[in-house]
């Protein structure tokens, strides 16, 4: 077959460099018989060798040029290739006890990251390269720069944690940027959470979505001065300075005042 030209609207990066691949597969600590899915298996690098540890995987990979070569390469006794788009994939239907893993395409990282935490009840765990710009977001605690919607809306299902960097170098392409792998680990069901999901992802919009404005102001449509006493919350705050916590304590105090 001849060489496959990378695709910029697909976000192809392939990962090149044979000992960053083995460091996130020994990361993974695939064993035989799990149930896996990788997100854009693109050439292969990491399919290769989880295929070889697990003996049976899952794949979501968009590019018809690609899914040729993995169907020519893998007998669907190895791989069970579905083609299309992992945003718009059920992940559920894989489950239960999921793992997840990619080198994810970076113009759809962070839709795909709010695609998945709606699965995080049937998924074990997650490894994704990621841009290292939104990893520290993902990760950021309260009152930092990096602390936004995407912060809370994943540390309320996920413990995460960066686990190291990829410079541009061990992709070809070379992305302008730097990468990581980060781990995400559903947190256990009898956490705290938010009794209306819908109704927290509204306030934690709101809440971020003027950064210079004060809770007073942002969450208006959510909380009166005395909700704000109630909850011992200081409505004079912007959004950066509650902890996730607070926010479902929030999201739990409108829900039962409706
Ligand atoms: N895993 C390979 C590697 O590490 O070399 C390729 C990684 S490349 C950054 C991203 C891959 O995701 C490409 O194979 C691309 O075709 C695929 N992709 C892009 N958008 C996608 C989507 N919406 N759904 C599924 N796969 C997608």
């Amino acid at each position: 077959m001849a060489e496959h030209r990378a695709r910029k609207r697909f976000g192809q990066n392939f990962l090149s460099d044979a000992s960053v691949i083995r460091r996130i597969v020994d990361a993974i600590r695939a064993q035989p018989g799990e149930t896996m899915v990788e997100i854009g298996p693109g050439l292969g690098a990491m399919t290769a060798p989880l295929v070889e540890r697990l003996g049976h995987m899952h794949v979501i990979e968009i590019d018809r040029d690609l899914i040729a070569r993995l169907k020519q390469r893998y007998a669907p006794e190895q791989l069970t290739i579905h083609e299309g788009d992992a945003l718009a994939f059920d992940f559920a239907a894989l489950g239960p006890d999921l793992r997840v893993v990619g080198n994810l395409p970076y113009n759809i990282s962070t839709p795909l990251l709010f695609h998945l935490a709606g699965f995080a009840e049937g998924v074990r765990d997650m490894h994704f390269m990621l841009q290292k710009e939104v990893v520290e977001r993902m990760v950021a605690e309260p009152d930092t720069p990096d602390y936004g919607r995407l912060s809370v809306m994943l540390q309320v299902r996920f413990a995460m944690a960066s686990i190291f960097d990829v410079p541009p170098g061990a992709f070809r392409p070379e992305p302008r940027v730097t990468s990581s792998i980060v781990r995400m680990v559903p947190l256990p069901a009898d956490r705290p959470a938010p009794d209306d999901e819908a109704l927290f992802a509204r306030i934690v919009a709101a809440a971020f979505g003027q950064r210079r404005k004060t809770l007073r102001n942002t969450l208006r449509e959510f909380l009166t001065d005395p909700d704000f006493e109630a909850l011992s919350i200081d409505p004079g705050l912007r959004g950066e300075r509650l902890t996730v916590a607070d926010y479902i304590a929030i999201a739990n105090h409108v829900h039962r005042k409706q």
